[in-house]
């Protein structure tokens, strides 16, 4: 997960590698059944072909085993198993670690605009009936674990926002987003590009597709959307994620059922989500705490947003601009009754570790200072290399040693919409921890 900060550099410059360039436009079919001579195809070590059978969507580079040739990024890539049957196909990477991202294993089968139409349909349906119209924010695609993988698709409100996490996507953009203009008729699409892809010169502006991370003429104006009846901006082109952390909804809604009658601490407080719950919730106070005076500002007018409501209008909001992590160490005397401590992802590698957890519990023993007695006191993690248990663990390891007695309420997990159906994917988890 992706939480820091960052701002949009890349290039404006006309299309090198985007709309009309690419091979796999225009028709959009791959035939993989009938594959040419020349068609990309690798075998595995025998241990990466059973985590494939098992469903695993990603073929790192050191478990292919044999290549009939060099491949060229973003094209697919047939796997044949050791009785030379088809086994799986996807996006084919020579640059990524990951070298392949599995579309499809089992039986061979066309990769082409109805593939797409057929799991772009699937993952709505997993989503049909979560919301209504009181929730008009949340994800549509969650890459690999809808069978899309480096790419996210989030709704805000008639705004969809596309996120590509790999170069594959770049090739197949109009093929995708006209499937998505198809079937979801959004007002709007915006594009954006990770991190790692920035490089990639995208048009400026093509008809309704606005491309985001770049300088475009047109609306400005953050969108503006609704979570649980709540209404929030989103800054879908240059804002973290897609300009919102749609993953925290179901935390955040729990965190408004806690908070009636308390003095709230926010920490890593973003655009203000958790406070705006606490305070329609009917809490006293609300503080945010963060270390981006962009993130304060947001928050304030998410509260400007809501004063429709009798809670958020009562609430008295603050704004601390600072390194919680140091505030947090310090600053004892302040106490509060609900604390929500959601700092960004502290490892972003698998080295990064056990660093990651000693920091957790690091938080969570500072954070415990400013509790009063009786006060709730809410820990999440999205650090992918550090798990569930982990992070439960560091959390009550730093409750055990407290001098406090603490009684769990609960632990919570991804979201319907943000479902993790293998390991890599899986990141968030949040516990709820009240003194006695
Ligand atoms: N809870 C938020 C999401 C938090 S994202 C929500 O529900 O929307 C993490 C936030 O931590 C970002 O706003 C980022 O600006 C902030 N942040 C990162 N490092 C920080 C630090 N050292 N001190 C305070 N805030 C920090």
């Amino acid at each position: 997960m992706n939480k820091s900060n960052r701002p949009s550099s890349s290039s404006s410059s006309s299309c090198s590698n985007g709309l009309e360039t690419n091979r796999d436009q225009g028709g959009g079919r791959e035939r993989v059944e009938a594959a040419p001579a020349t068609r990309l195809r690798l075998r595995l070590t025998a241990a990466a072909e059973s985590i494939v059978r098992g469903g695993h969507p990603w073929i790192f580079a050191d478990s292919v085993r044999e290549q009939n040739r060099d491949g060229v990024p973003g094209e697919l890539a047939v796997i044949f198993d050791r009785n030379d049957k088809f086994l799986a196909v996807g996006f084919f990477d020579p640059e990524s670690p990951i070298r392949v991202r599995v579309l499809h294993v089992g039986k061979p089968l066309t990769i082409d605009t109805a593939f797409w139409r057929t799991r772009l349909d699937a993952a709505v349906r997993h989503r049909d009936g979560l919301f209504d119209e009181q929730t008009t924010g949340y994800r549509i695609i969650n890459g690999e674990s809808d069978g899309w993988p480096g790419l996210v698709l989030d709704r805000y409100n008639t705004t969809l926002v596309m996120k590509i996490y790999a170069a594959a996507w770049l090739g197949r953009l109009k093929e995708i987003v006209d499937l998505m203009r198809e079937r979801l008729q959004p007002g709007r699409i915006v594009l954006r590009l990770s991190r790692n892809l920035e490089q990639h010169a995208l048009p400026r502006r093509d008809g309704e597709l606005l491309f985001g991370n770049q300088d475009y003429e047109g609306n400005e104006s953050p969108v503006v959307f609704q979570e649980n009846g709540l209404r929030f901006e989103a800054d879908v082109l240059r804002g973290q994620k897609t300009g919102f952390f749609l993953d925290q909804r179901e935390n955040r809604r729990i965190v408004g059922t806690l908070a009636k009658g308390r003095t709230v601490l926010n920490a890593f407080s973003f655009s203000g989500g958790f406070s705006l719950y606490a305070a329609r919730g009917g809490a006293k106070s609300v503080t945010d705490l963060d270390i981006s005076a962009h993130a304060l500002e947001s928050a304030k007018r998410n509260f400007d947003l809501n004063q429709g409501d009798a809670g958020v209008a009562q609430c008295r909001h603050e704004s601390i601009q600072a390194d919680a992590f140091e505030w947090v160490a310090g600053n004892a005397a302040r106490k509060f009754d609900l604390i929500v401590l959601d700092p960004p992802s502290l490892a972003k590698r698998e080295s990064e570790r056990a660093g990651a957890i000693r920091a957790y519990g690091k938080l969570v023993a500072d954070g415990m200072t400013h509790l009063s007695p009786g006060g709730i006191l809410v820990a999440c993690s999205c650090s992918a290399h550090v798990s569930a248990e982990e992070f439960f663990g560091a959390v009550r390891q730093s409750a055990a040693q407290s001098g406090r007695k603490f009684t769990e309420l609960q632990t919570t997990r991804h979201a319907a919409d943000h479902h993790a159906t293998f390991k890599e994917a899986d990141y968030l988890k949040g516990i709820y921890l009240r003194s006695l």
